[in-house]
């Protein structure tokens, strides 16, 4: 049978990393089976529903790049695939199962039904339904709820393909809502109905439903289907170890990764990693490689730690192995000059992690690569150097270095690039005395003469972006600023 997975969140706010995960893992497997992957939205609490929510998640999934085959938006033959658009089909299947002595209209007020929450409370002992399940059963109307009757109160022992054998007693048996006074019917009943008419083969979903599986395990066998496969994931935990996860650990919208400038093949790498790790140490992935590399079975039972280091990490190398021209393509980099801009993409590539620090260093620690520095003659000057001789020391240096800056092809026609630019220049910086300050009283004013700050990439680097005329020209302006 081919695979059909599916991910099916409720429309109840913007999506994070936890939703993208199971969503991701679903798509994985489908991918890797050459099966088929389903979008549905599961919308029976219209309490809880956030308007805008469906298009949020459609655009974080199409962010990220995981298509689906059917679903919401796209429609194929199972629609809807709109839970609120599916009611004649839960009622049909409530009909059904009333009909088999599984189903009976709820008699009780909620005042009822809290009196008798309360005497177990007070007695002591967990409150189940079924101790005050009817003797006999009234018609059902659709205006009071329906409950399921648990078909046999017994042990259950079922197979999770990442939590391997689970069992669950009798105290996780009760006699549950299928379907609301507003004819909606509940997660419990619907997500089954869905997934039994989708023909879905493996449901991936969080860990906080093992609890109730013992209750949809009785409700397979009321209906008399065989279950899908169930492949729980892990928990997320913070970065610091713990289960409350922070805006740092990926507690925000997974769009907010787009706007800080992540790439999706990277934020899609991160996820994979999130409680799943391949066999060797690769930790760098194309989506094609994880859909190959993928193994269900080595999804951890344990919690997956959020670490924000390793997300920048592997965002940058995703960044890095972008072509120079996708590079500021992808990044929206735009400059004044774009030959220097060119010049720039690897000094981004190596210190920037996501667009939005590429974005944050073209703005300050390379604004001097666009705009001519304005000089400070107390910064220019080599406190290294006696007070007295700093004036003529700098002037001197500065002097000696555009002699040989001068005898250097414009790197611009030539491409020099900065190691070559170092070999001719650090022999001078290297002759001078260390009670002269050493190569860095040398070094000092030439990177600020060319920048005017206190960031920014070594002087080498600024040359062979800015190309000799350009240093030479800069370099002449803070001459004439130290004067005679
Ligand atoms: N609608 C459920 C949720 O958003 C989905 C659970 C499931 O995948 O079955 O948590």
């Amino acid at each position: 049978m081919a695979v059909r997975t599916r991910f099916a969140p409720s429309p109840t706010g913007y999506m994070h990393v936890g939703g993208v995960r199971t969503a991701l893992f679903a798509w994985l497997f489908a991918r890797q089976n050459g099966g088929q992957f389903i979008l549905r939205i599961e919308d029976t609490d219209k309490a809880r529903e956030v308007e805008g929510s469906i298009g949020h998640i459609i655009e974080s999934l199409k962010w990220l790049d995981i298509e689906w085959d059917e679903g919401i938006d796209i429609g194929g033959p199972f629609e809807p695939y709109l839970q609120s658009a599916r009611l004649d089909s839960y009622h049909k299947y409530a009909r059904q199962l009333i009909e088999a002595g599984f189903a009976y209209p709820d008699p009780y007020t909620e005042e009822q039904v809290e009196g008798f929450r309360q005497q177990a409370e007070t007695e002591k002992r967990p409150f189940l339904y079924r101790d005050h399940r009817p003797d006999t059963f009234g018609e059902w109307d659709g205006t009071q709820p329906l409950r399921f009757k648990v078909p046999e109160v017994k042990r259950y022992t079922w197979n999770d393909l990442v939590y391997g054998e689970l069992t669950a007693g009798e105290e996780a048996l009760d006699d549950f809502i299928l379907v609301k006074s507003d004819s909606y019917p509940t997660y419990n009943f619907a997500h089954i109905i869905d997934d039994l008419e989708m023909e879905i083969t493996h449901i991936m979903r969080a860990n906080e439903f093992i609890s109730s599986t013992p209750k949809f395990l009785s409700l397979y066998e009321a209906l008399d289907i065989k279950r899908p496969e169930f492949a729980t994931m892990p928990p997320i935990l913070g970065s610091d170890g713990n289960k409350k996860l922070g805006k740092r650990d990926g507690a925000k919208d997974i769009l907010d990764y787009r706007s800080e400038g992540y790439l999706p093949t990277g934020m899609m790498n991160f996820l994979a990693l999130l409680g799943w790790h391949p066999e060797g140490d690769q930790e760098v992935f194309t989506p094609e490689e994880l859909i190959k590399t993928f193994d269900i079975t080595r999804i951890q039972k344990g919690g997956a730690r959020f670490d924000e280091e390793k997300l920048r990490f592997i965002n940058r190398e995703h960044m890095r192995q972008l072509s120079d021209t996708a590079y500021i393509a992808a990044g929206n980099l735009t400059a004044p000059d774009t030959s220097r801009l060119e010049k720039v993409v690897p000094l981004l590539k190596e210190r920037s992690h996501t667009f939005g620090e590429a974005r944050e260093m073209m703005g300050h620690e390379l604004a001097c690569i666009w705009t001519a520095p304005a000089v400070d003659r107390d910064m220019l000057i080599s406190k290294e150097v006696p007070s007295e001789t700093r004036g003529a020391y700098t002037k001197q240096a500065l002097t000696d270095l555009a002699a040989t800056i001068k005898t250097l092809p414009n790197n611009l026609a030539n491409d020099l690039d900065a190691e070559s630019i170092k070999e001719q220049l650090m022999p001078y910086a290297d002759q001078n005395p260390k009670e002269n300050g050493g190569r860095g009283a040398v070094l000092w004013p030439l990177r600020y003469a060319l920048s005017g700050q206190e960031k920014s990439p070594d002087p080498f680097t600024l040359i062979s972006i800015l190309g000799t005329e350009e240093s030479l020209l800069r370099i002449t302006a803070a001459l004439a600023i130290l004067g005679e």
